[in-house]
C-alpha cells in the first residue's frame, strides 16, 4: 500500500485530479511520514476508538487513522477535496467525510451517535487561520474528549504550553490547562508541506482532563481571565474593574485578601491563583 505522506505520490494525486490549492482554507498538505508517524504515536490510537479529523485534505493522515481507528469521521470545507477522498481513500470501509466548516459541527452529536457519548479522540493538522476558535470551541462546548493531538503553529503551541511570568502567556494558555495536559511532541520545519508554509509547526498533544485541576465558577474564571489579558499592561485591579461587573473596591478587596500584591498584573497569576480570585469575587 503506498502512502501519501510520499512527496511524489502526494504531487501525482493533486495533478491526476487537477487539484489548486486555497490559501484560504490554511491548506499546507503534509508529505513527511517520520512526522506522521510521531503524530499517530502520540495520538495512542486503538481499534476500541472513533476519531475525529479536522482537515484532512487528501486523506494522507486520514488513511494512517483508517489503519489504527474503529472509525473515522473527517470534516473538510473545501468540496474539490471530496472526490479526491473518495479516490484515495478507497480501500478503507470505516471512514466518513463531512463536507462542512468544522466550526458549524455539532461535535457533541456526533460523539453520541459514534461514540455513544463516550469520549472521543481528536487528530489533525489543523488549518492555522482559526486554530485558536477550533480548540476553544471543543473544550468550551463540552464535547467529551480523551484527547486532540494536532499540528499547530509554533508560536500558538508555545502559548498553550507556558507558564506566569512568560510573553506567551495568557488567556490561551490557562484555557487550554484548566482542560487538559499539553505536551510538545515534536517541532515540525516549513520542508515537511506541501506548499511550505511561512512559519514553522509544531505537533501538540492535549490530553484532556476528567474534572479541571482547579474548583471554581468556570464562567466567572473565563471572565477575570480575559478581563485581564484584555489591557495586558494594565495592573490587575485596573484591568478588571473596567471588564466586570464588580466595583473598583470589590476587586481591590479580593486582590487584598488573596494576598497579592496590589500593583498585581494578571501575567503574574498562576491557574490556582485565579482560581482563588474567582472564589473571593464570587463570594462579593
Ligand atoms: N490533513 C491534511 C494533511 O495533513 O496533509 C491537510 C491539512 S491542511 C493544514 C488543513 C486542511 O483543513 C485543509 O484540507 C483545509 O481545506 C481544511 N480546512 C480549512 N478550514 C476548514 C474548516 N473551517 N473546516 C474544515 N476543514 C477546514
Amino acid at each position: 500500500m503506498a502512502y501519501l505522506s510520499n512527496p511524489t505520490y502526494t504531487r501525482a494525486v493533486l495533478e491526476a485530479h487537477g487539484f489548486s490549492f486555497q490559501k484560504k482554507y490554511g491548506q499546507n498538505f503534509l508529505i513527511d511520514g517520520n512526522v506522521l508517524d510521531n503524530i499517530i504515536d502520540a495520538a495512542g490510537i486503538t481499534k476500541d476508538d472513533f476519531v475525529l479529523e479536522i482537515g484532512p485534505g487528501i486523506g494522507t493522515m486520514t488513511q494512517r487513522l483508517c489503519e489504527e481507528a474503529r472509525e473515522v469521521v473527517a470534516v473538510e470545507i473545501d468540496k474539490t477535496l471530496i472526490p479526491i477522498l473518495d479516490d484515495t481513500l478507497s480501500t478503507y470501509k470505516n471512514w466518513t467525510v463531512i463536507n462542512q466548516d468544522i466550526l458549524k459541527v455539532d461535535i457533541n452529536k456526533l460523539a453520541l451517535e459514534k461514540n455513544g457519548g463516550k469520549p472521543i479522540k481528536v487528530v489533525a493538522n489543523l488549518p492555522y487561520y482559526i486554530t485558536t476558535p477550533i480548540i476553544m470551541g471543543l473544550f468550551e462546548s463540552h464535547v467529551p474528549l480523551e484527547s486532540i493531538t494536532i499540528m499547530i503553529q509554533k508560536e500558538v503551541a508555545d502559548r498553550m504550553k507556558t507558564g506566569p511570568g512568560s510573553k506567551e502567556y495568557g488567556a490561551l494558555s490557562l484555557a487550554v490547562q484548566y482542560y487538559s495536559n499539553p505536551e510538545i511532541i515534536c517541532e515540525v520545519p516549513p520542508s515537511c508541506f506541501m506548499p511550505q508554509p511561512k512559519v514553522s509547526s509544531t505537533v501538540i498533544s492535549l490530553r484532556c482532563h476528567n474534572n479541571p485541576p482547579v474548583e471554581c465558577d468556570e464562567k466567572l474564571l473565563f471572565q477575570i481571565i480575559r478581563a485581564s489579558f484584555n489591557q495586558r499592561r494594565k495592573t490587575l485591579l485596573n484591568g478588571l474593574s473596567n471588564g466586570l461587573h464588580f466595583s473598583k473596591e470589590q476587586i481591590a478587596d479580593a486582590i487584598e485578601q488573596c494576598g497579592f500584591v496590589p500593583t498585581v498584573r494578571g501575567e503574574a497569576l498562576s491557574l490556582e491563583d485565579f482560581a482563588k480570585l474567582t472564589n473571593v469575587l464570587k463570594q462579593a
